[in-house]
């Protein structure tokens, strides 16, 4: 079949924030075997992007190249290891396709009777780019769970299949994450380590409330139903009001400046892991929320009512408002916490 393109088109519909950009080309890829002619296209171009669902990009110009929409389907249970892997023993290996919905694939591990993925239920996008920026909530991050990607190179078509270890891993990082949007590597397919009867994760404080010790544990299908009712109730959905989820990463200090500014801001919360000694993390949504930027609109770019960290584009919002609202929200967070936010949302 050959490769679906369009010429001059419109991204508006496949980006979480709703902002109206244009590729020059756009190239849908529905078939493994379209993938060696797609990066073909993709080096033949200016300036180009691996596009999955869109939830994590901001749009900050036209595209004035090849955009690679990765739309590959496909699940299966790849079978089972003898030696388990991480802390549940897991060892049934389950595929999909980079281009299935994550949360689809979420449901669907789970109606297999596997778990391990169901802290990470409901955050938008695709199985393809969840290694990217290694995905994670309620206290479960997808590198728990991975066991390697299957991707090819973009600069000469190679294929190469990447171990978990191998992936460099880290906060909300990856090797395949890049600044611009265009990583060295498209990812075709990820496989990840289940476990059929894993240790429930509810060190959360939204899900210790939500499932007392008190209380029967719960199933893994119980906590992903929570975790979807805890984030509905706290994240705006971007069919309503468009956004991308956490705009900045949490940022990463040394600890005597986490305790210069504990002296200095009583009631900072400061998130310490006694494997990292060195290290404190801060919660950016404070930190923005501190500098009162949290319910500001500028036109239709604002930073969301009840949610300091999301920026929500209210309708007609450029990339670039929403990149100049940012720039100021660093600015003021520099000034006041002497730290460096660091966006989390890729721009393009
Ligand atoms: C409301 C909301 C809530 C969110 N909550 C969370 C959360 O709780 N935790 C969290 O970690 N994230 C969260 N996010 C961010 C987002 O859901 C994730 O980053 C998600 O993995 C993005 O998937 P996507 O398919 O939309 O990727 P895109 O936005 O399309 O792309 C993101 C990056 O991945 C690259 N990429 C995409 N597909 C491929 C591929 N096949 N091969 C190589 N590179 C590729 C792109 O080039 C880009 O650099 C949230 C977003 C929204 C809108």
């Amino acid at each position: 079949m050959p490769l679906a393109i369009t010429e001059s088109a419109d991204l508006t519909a496949l980006n979480a924030f709703g902002i109206a950009a244009c590729a020059r080309r756009l190239i849908t890829l529905s078939e493994e075997s379209d993938a060696p002619e797609a990066i073909d296209q993709l080096q033949s171009a200016p300036a180009s992007l691996l596009l999955g669902a869109g939830s994590n990009l901001l749009f900050t110009r036209d595209i004035d190249g090849t955009v690679l929409k990765v739309s590959l389907t496909g699940r299966k249970v790849f079978g089972a290891t003898t030696a388990g892997i991480g802390p549940d023993d897991a060892n049934v290996l389950v595929e999909a396709a980079a281009g299935e919905p994550w949360h689809d694939f979420v449901l669907w591990t789970l109606a297999q009777g596997l778990s391990g993925l169901e802290n990470l239920a409901l955050i938008p996008g695709s199985v393809g780019a969840a290694p990217v920026q290694n995905i994670g909530a309620y206290g479960v991050e997808l590198g728990e769970h991975l066991h390697s990607v299957r991707a090819l190179s973009l600069e000469d078509g190679r294929p190469c299949e990447f171990a978990a270890s191998e992936c460099g891993l880290g906060y909300r990082d990856s090797r395949f994450r890049s600044a611009t949007g265009l990583s060295r590597w498209l990812i075709l397919s990820v496989r990840f380590a289940l476990s059929r009867n894993s240790r429930p994760r509810l060190h959360y404080p939204d899900l210790q409330s939500a499932f007392p010790p008190t209380a029967p544990p719960p199933s893994p299908l119980d906590i992903a139903q929570a975790v979807c009712t805890i984030r509905r109730r706290k994240l705006p959905d971007p069919a309503e009001l468009r956004n991308a989820g956490s705009f900045f990463r949490n940022p990463v200090v040394d600890a005597t400046h986490a305790d210069r500014l504990s002296a200095n801001h009583p009631g900072i919360p400061v998130y310490r892991d006694p494997a990292a000694p060195h290290h404190a993390k801060l919660p950016a949504g404070w930190l923005i929320e501190q500098c009162g930027w949290k319910g500001t609109r500028r036109g239709d770019a604002g930073v969301h009512t009840q949610h300091a960290l999301v920026l929500v584009n209210y309708g007609r919002a450029r990339g670039s408002d929403i990149a100049a609202l940012a720039a100021d929200i660093q600015a003021s967070v520099i000034e006041r916490f002497g730290v460096r936010l660091e966006p989390e949302v890729v721009f393009v």
